[in-house]
């Protein structure tokens, strides 16, 4: 029964096409990065073509997957509302209609008219994704949707996405910066204990055909449920000196702490899920995150992969609280269910004590044996 897997994979494709043709198709890049440019002009209209691309991303999974598990339909949520607004002061809700035309007449409105783009985009989220995937045929894992909900981080990364070159060179198989680490983000949690049991990292950008500089997207996913843990990706071996990986701008505090230990084997990265993606590959052992600033849909789909694998994401505020008290194992891990008290907005939905995603349990003690030896480190 890999239904849902395969369902929520296509989904996962579609919406990397859609982002592939953001960055591909002139009539639609232009839009995108313009809006980096400061054009004061049609300011509020351009700075709104990247969310728009996420909100259409959001609404296509949401679509696709809600026709095939009605059950999940109104249990399928991201940082986006649909409720758009243009240039013209309308407010229009993007959705997927019933046909491409009618699609590509509503985007036309949001988008002030414009009708290249529109149609482009309707194409694409009309365009039918078939997968040959012939490893998903063994999936036998049920996973009741009644009892779940989907986390969704349509594009990942923006900056590097709206700005991000398609030629960095990696440094020791991690792409520091670069379209490489825009990701589209699809993560499932059980609705009562809010654990992570689905995820899916599509890579948009993986590789670029040449003549035509068309892009490959690649997919990875896992899944831990019920006992069963599975996944596209294999346990990555046990490295004997870790690499930590971390945003370029954590805090110097914490930097200073982890490379008094780990020396040159700290590297950084843009995105979240990226760095997340790169403890899941094997290409780093431990990333480390001090402040609140990912959010439930960061982190559920590459959380739930991180579990298939062995691995996990702790809360690091929580887990330095549990550790300082003497607790070593079982540290509490990210949940996904539950809004945080007192916030508004997206900060509702923010993993506001920071993070630590690894494979094995034997890094992540050694990165709280570290944080928790140095008092103001976090
Ligand atoms: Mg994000």
């Amino acid at each position: 029964m890999a239904a849902l897997l395969k369902s929520l994979l296509a989904a996962s494709e579609k919406a990397a096409r859609i982002a592939q043709l953001c960055r591909q198709e002139e009539a639609l890049f232009s839009l995108l990065i313009e809006e980096k440019r400061g054009v004061d002009k049609n300011k509020k209209f351009l700075q709104d073509f990247k969310t728009l691309a996420d909100v259409l991303i959001q609404e296509v999974i949401k679509h696709d997957v809600g026709k095939e598990f009605p059950e999940l339909q109104d249990h399928i949520r991201g940082e986006e509302s649909n409720k758009f607004e243009n240039g013209l002061g309308e407010t229009v809700v993007v959705q997927v209609c019933p046909t491409q035309e009618g699609t590509a007449a509503l985007l036309q409105r949001v988008l002030d008219r414009k009708q290249t783009p529109a149609e482009l985009l309707a194409a694409a989220v009309h365009q039918e994704v078939v997968l040959s995937d012939p490893s998903l045929e063994d999936v036998a894992v049920v996973i009741p949707p009644e009892n779940m909900a989907v986390w969704i981080d349509p594009i990942d990364s923006t900056n590097q996405y709206i700005r991000g070159r398609g030629n960095i060179q990696p440094v020791g198989g991690i792409y520091p910066s670069g379209l490489r680490s825009a990701l589209v983000l699809i993560g499932v949690y059980d609705r009562r204990s809010g654990e992570p049991v689905l995820g899916i990292i599509n890579e948009p950008f993986f590789q670029e055909e040449l003549p035509m500089h068309r892009w490959q997207s690649k997919y990875h996913w896992g899944i831990s449920y019920g006992g069963t843990n599975l996944s596209s990706l294999s346990r990555p071996p046990l490295q004997p000196s870790p690499r930590v990986v971390l945003s370029s701008n954590e805090k110097e505090t914490l930097q200073k702490t982890l490379a008094a230990v780990y020396g040159e084997r700290l590297c950084f990265a843009s995105g979240a899920g990226y760095k997340m993606l790169c403890v899941a590959l094997g290409l780093a052992d431990a990333y480390v995150l001090s402040e609140g600033s990912t959010f439930k849909w960061d982190s559920c789909g590459p959380h739930a992969i991180l579990r298939a694998l062995g691995g996990g994401m702790v809360d690091l505020s929580e887990a330095l609280r549990a550790w300082r008290a003497g607790q070593r194992q079982q540290l509490p891990e990210l949940t996904y269910h539950q809004a945080v008290e007192g916030s508004v907005g997206a900060e509702r939905w923010a993993n506001q004590g920071g993070l630590v995603a690894y494979i094995y349990p034997e890094h992540l003690e050694a990165v709280m044996a570290t944080l928790a030896a140095v008092d103001d480190a976090v």
